[in-house]
């Protein structure tokens, strides 16, 4: 009766010892192919490795006739070591022959052998080969063997792709893995960036794979396990959700993975077969990537990623490679590669290393994209399965302007976007010669150019920008970054210096702007389990309820401004009562600085966020008691249609250059003239030239941007004629269309407008 000898212990014992002998490659897998078969009894056993043209390419075997090594190659899906590549899962036959998809090859000599045994070589879940043994019986192979030849593959794999056992490119032929790969995305953050590669939860890899001690591995994962559950217990506790990426929700399907019985039992499993525990995590993670991989339905799909992101959660707490160990080490052109994330995450690593961004989910309104225009980092977003195509280190090309995204680009690529980054350089100059131009359209209307802010790095961009001051500071930022609660004194500080760096020119502020997707580590946030956090207890709203921080923060910025010009602005305001209730609260402010004969500011002026649509039905209201109006359109638009800008899949669901914005956007300029009071629009709308151009167009003579694109914008306006646009604008609002996008562009296209 054949079976295992000495079982697959033995067997991994000697793998490694044939792994430390100093070999080729092809020796190595010679001898490994020679080991299993006498190990497991079978007359043969064969390594099939996909190859550069993705073919299953014999690439070593004991008992088929050696020359057809190297010769014999089979698509993925032909024939039974195809069918087992293509979907990934063993097949177990006591008689292969009588197999549909039996394919035979008669270079190998195979027809004597009736039974057949096989599994898939998995690395990072993808296929890069298939492990088959046969024998001339027919032949039941237990479920143990299956388990044990797993596990051999994987070791497999990790002798098939060690660095020093293969050169690069024969590795990369041997794993199939493509030498480049171009992957288009959405434009998040523009700009051209070359770097290197950098996973901001980078996959652990496992370099020690056959244990020494069995007992040992077992307690070890257990232990892990363990810490795991409660690690997530403390995280859906506390509510520390200052990651985007990890919603409730995400949570919870961590949590419900986490304590899933089936999982650890098969990952103990694993380490029976003599895994380390790492190892065992790794196998079983192979084993359902590979699985879920292949489901068509995105639900599924989403699942496998936070699969992939608990099990790689699971071998940082075995190897206690933390994050923060992780982005110490960066290069100095880091290319950061993310399923998602907070902006706080973001704000975290070294900004002077920072070249490029890309997220595989996000949103291009989200604040981590907010915070990656403001930085300046190109930034794509919605990069479908870039986490499955990079290593870390890798280079990469990252196209802010277009998408594009390539992965190990080819001297060519990289040559053209040398090329490309010379070009924007190129641009930028241009951009810089009119810096002190007149932001004045050719028909002469005055169009103000402000930057939004955040940071003190942000301020010295007033400046090179040539904008007319600081339309949006959004002071929130200071809190998100920090570690505890800013101090008053250090609040009084950042709001100096940003007046400092204003000078003569308008800086606004606007108050503490958190909850939704910008939380505070150090908050304790326990009452912020919310369904719907958008539309939940955040902005004016925490701070009404809470007075003691906005009054903290007033305090701080009329200390800051005493006599000087301030300007103060609330956000998220829904109704006429917030806003007068927070001015109430600057008016107590102003009178304990009378009280303690404190100097006030020259000037005040204090105005409102209009982001939320209800205010727009307030106007005649609400506008004779603020000084100013600031248009939030990130936060209007998204609550106009009812779609989450966080969320990718409905972020970018409506074009915001559409008729129903556009009317609802000049009704509020309407308003706006009719009271004579000063409108600004602050969301990122207004740093896309045809944006702006179509705001200009419907009344706007104020925008605020991130630095960046107070350039391109200022080009734009200094080539419009407004009178003709407006005239053509009139006939777009009321048309049926989704989206005025291509009028609008067809408009900029005939008139010679820089868009
Ligand atoms: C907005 O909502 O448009 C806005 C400017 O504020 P934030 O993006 O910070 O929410
Ligand atoms: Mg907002």
């Amino acid at each position: 009766m054949p079976g295992s000898v000495g079982g697959p212990r033995i067997l991994l014992r000697r793998l490694r010892e044939v792994m430390a002998e100093p070999e080729s490659a092809q020796k190595r897998l010679d001898k490994i192919v020679v080991l299993i078969a006498s190990n497991m009894v079978a007359e043969v056993c064969s390594a099939y490795l996909m190859n550069g043209a993705r073919e299953l390419e014999l690439s070593a075997t004991e008992g088929l006739k050696p020359t057809a090594v190297h010769a014999t190659r089979l698509k993925v899906g032909e024939g039974l070591v195809g069918d087992i590549a293509a979907h990934a899962r063993p097949l177990n036959l006591a008689d292969a022959q009588s197999h549909p998809g039996f394919a035979y090859r008669p270079e190998t000599g195979e027809e004597i052998y009736k039974s057949l045994m096989g599994v898939p070589i998995l690395r990072s879940g993808k296929v890069v080969g298939v492990l088959v043994v046969q024998n001339r019986t027919k032949r039941h192979y237990t479920e143990e063997e299956v388990e044990a030849l797993q596990t051999v593959a994987m070791v497999l794999a990790e002798v098939v792709a060690a660095a020093d056992l293969v050169t690069e490119q024969q590795e990369e032929r041997l794993l199939g893995r493509p030498t480049s790969v171009h992957i288009v995305g959405a434009s998040f953050s523009e700009g051209i960036a070359l770097g290197h590669a950098v996973l901001h939860e980078p996959r652990v890899h496992v370099t020690k794979l056959i244990a020494e001690d069995t007992e040992l591995e077992l307690k070890r994962l257990e232990q892990a396990v363990y810490a795991l559950r409660g690690s997530i217990d403390d995280m859906l506790e506390t509510e520390d959700l200052s990651h985007a990426g990890e919603h409730r929700e995400v949570l919870q399907a961590y949590r419900m993975f986490a304590n899933d019985r089936g999982w650890l039992q098969r990952m103990l499993e694993a380490v029976k077969t003599g895994l380390t525990a790492e190892a065992a995590v790794e196998r079983v993670q192979n084993d359902t990537r590979a699985r879920l991989q292949r489901a068509a339905d995105p639900y599924i799909r989403d699942r496998l990623h936070d699969f992939d992101d608990l099990a790689n959660r699971l071998l940082r707490q075995l190897t206690g490679v933390t994050l923060a160990s992780l982005s110490a080490n960066l290069p100095s052109d880091a290319i950061i590669i993310a399923r998602n994330m907070g902006p706080a995450e973001l704000l975290d690593y070294d900004k002077s290393r920072l070249r490029g961004l890309v997220l595989e989910d996000g949103a291009p309104n989200a604040h981590v994209s907010i915070v990656a225009r403001a930085f300046g980092i190109a930034t794509v977003g919605r990069a479908e399965d870039i986490l499955e195509n990079i290593e870390p280190g890798d280079a990469i090309i990252v196209d802010g302007d277009t998408g594009e995204i390539y992965i190990r680009p080819s001297q060519e690529v990289i040559a053209s976007y040398s090329e490309k980054a010379r070009f924007r350089a190129r641009k930028q100059e241009q951009y810089k010669e009119i810096r002190g131009e007149p932001s004045v359209t050719l028909d002469g209307h005055d169009v103000a150019l402000y930057v939004n802010a955040g940071l003190q790095v942000d301020l010295p961009h007033l400046e090179e920008a040539g904008a007319h001051g600081i339309g949006l500071f959004r002071t929130e930022l200071q809190f998100m970054i920090a570690s505890t609660l800013p101090s008053l004194r250090e609040q009084i500080e950042l709001y100096r210096a940003v007046l400092d760096a204003a000078g003569d020119k308008p800086a606004v502020f606007r108050t503490l702007d958190i909850g939704g997707d910008k939380m505070l580590p150090y908050m304790n946030l326990a009452a912020l389990k919310e369904e719907n956090p958008a539309l939940g207890w955040r902005a004016i709203r925490i701070s009404l309820d809470r007075p003691a921080l906005l009054r903290h923060q007033v305090r701080a910025l009329l200390t800051a401004a005493a006599g000087r010009s301030l300007r103060i602005m609330f956000p998220m305001v829904a109704e006429v009562a917030e806003y007068s209730r927070a001015r109430a609260l600057v008016d107590k402010e102003l009178a304990r600085l009378d009280k303690f004969g404190k100097e006030r500011p020259a000037s005040l002026e204090i105005g409102t966020m209009l982001e939320v649509p209800s205010l727009a039905w307030q106007l005649d209201a609400l506008l004779p008691l603020v000084d100013f109006v600031s248009i939030g359109s990130n936060d209007l638009l998204q609550f106009l249609f009812a779609s989450d800008r966080g969320n990718p899949r409905v972020a970018t669901r409506y074009d915001f250059l559409s008729p129903a914005v556009l009317s609802f956007l000049r009704h509020i300029v309407v308003k706006c003239d009719e009271h004579k009071t000063p409108l600004t629009l602050c969301g990122e709308m207004s740093g896309r030239p045809l944006e702006a151009m179509a705001l200009v167009g419907l009344g706007l003579r104020r925008v605020s941007m991130s630095p960046a694109a107070v350039g391109p914008v200022k080009m734009m306006v200094r080539s419009l004629d407004v009178g003709r646009l407006e005239a053509f604008m009139a006939g777009l609002y009321g048309l049926p269309d989704r989206s005025v996008r291509a009028h609008l562009a067809a408009f900029a296209e005939e008139h010679g407008v820089a868009v």
